[in-house]
């Protein structure tokens, strides 16, 4: 039987997590030919042409079928509607924009275009946080806590971006562990409070104290979440579920591992972005779309409802 031709498919900012992640990802997949990169400064990628925009891009390869997005969340939009209204397929890096309206705008150019939009999520890609969802759907829920502490030094280095407005600050990792609660929980979760830290220099949080409640009649006391961009140390991804029949259930590492009842469950090596481009890959196929604005919506919420608290000017 003939192989089927790959997809040509562009990446559009290459900062870190594309070439950490995502040309590593597309080349071990298999499922797409990479045929160019948009670089506003430039920056080359070994065998593959550089554009300075997307247009060049879309002027030089006719035959580009999908374009993947890392530039930070603020510029996205923009990058965004031009590439689905040339008719190509897309995928996004999380968080998926800096606003509501400009999401909901981008899934209606996706479905006039009628092309596929996928806002990836990339802690969700994960056995452990699928099977903590499974597990979730037949234990009763009386509590959970989530500690998302790390160093912004370590992760984010030297990116202003992230202190910018629309940056997201330290909702840029607190994010993605509000993907996985949003996953895992089996109904709906709102913000009760937000407790917001901000850098007297600087536009966003560098640390977040959040409360979520469940619905009327849940039976969830409460989702504590400590979110700190200052950690020394140790770095913490935790996620922990106190169960109403006295079990527990414990996501570690970023939602790669779990434990039930005290016994590990699942620990994996990272394949997140292998299973991102599977599934976008198939979205593509099925004529589909992947779009959960929840986490986004929380994070929204959070400034909305939030109470601000300034704290110690923040520098590289
Ligand atoms: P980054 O290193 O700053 O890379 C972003 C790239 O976007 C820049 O290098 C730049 O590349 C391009 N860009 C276009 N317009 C820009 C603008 N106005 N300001 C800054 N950059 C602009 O950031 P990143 O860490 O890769 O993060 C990108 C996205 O991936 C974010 O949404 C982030 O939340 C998400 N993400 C990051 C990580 C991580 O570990 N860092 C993990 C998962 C997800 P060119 O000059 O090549 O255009």
């Amino acid at each position: 039987m003939p192989t089927a031709a790959k997809l040509k498919l562009a990446l559009a900012g290459i900062g870190k997590i594309a070439i950490d992640q995502h040309l590593p990802s597309i080349a071990e997949t298999g499922l797409f030919e990479l045929a160019g990169v948009v670089s506003q400064r430039g920056i080359a990628v070994p065998g593959i042409p550089t554009f300075r925009d997307q247009r060049e891009l879309f002027a030089a390869i006719p035959d580009l079928a999908a374009v993947a997005n890392c530039t930070p969340p603020h510029v996205r939009h923009g990058y965004a509607v031009e590439a689905l209204e040339a008719g190509k397929h897309l995928l996004i890096e999380k968080p998926p924009t800096a606003s509501i309206a400009e999401l909901a705008d981008m899934m209606s150019a996706a479905s006039k275009a009628k092309r596929s939009l996928f806002a990836t999520w990339h802690s969700r890609y994960n056995t452990a946080v699928e099977q903590a969802a499974a597990i979730l759907r037949t234990r009763a829920i009386a509590a959970v806590t989530v500690t998302w502490k790390e160093d912004v030094r370590r992760w984010h280095p030297g990116q202003d971006w992230v202190f910018e407005p629309g940056g997201f600050g330290v909702f840029d990792p607190g994010i993605n562990a509000l993907s996985i609660v949003t996953a895992i929980m089996p109904y709906p979760v709102f913000v009760e409070t937000a407790e917001l830290h901000f850098p007297g220099n600087r536009a966003t949080p560098i640390a977040v104290d959040l409360s979520l409640r469940g619905p009327a009649g849940s039976g969830l006391a409460s989702i504590a979440c400590a979110f700190d961009w200052r950690q020394q140390g140790e770095q913490t991804w935790t996620i922990e579920v106190r169960l109403a029949d006295g079990g527990s259930l414990t996501l570690t590492y970023g939602g790669t591992r779990l434990s039930v009842d005290g016994v590990a469950t699942v620990s994996e090596p990272d394949s997140e972005y292998r299973r991102i481009y599977r599934r976008f890959h198939a979205l593509v196929a099925s004529g589909q779309s992947d779009v959960d604005a929840s986490p986004l919506q929380l994070v929204a919420d959070a400034f909305m409802m939030g109470r601000r608290h300034e704290v110690a000017p923040f520098a590289w």
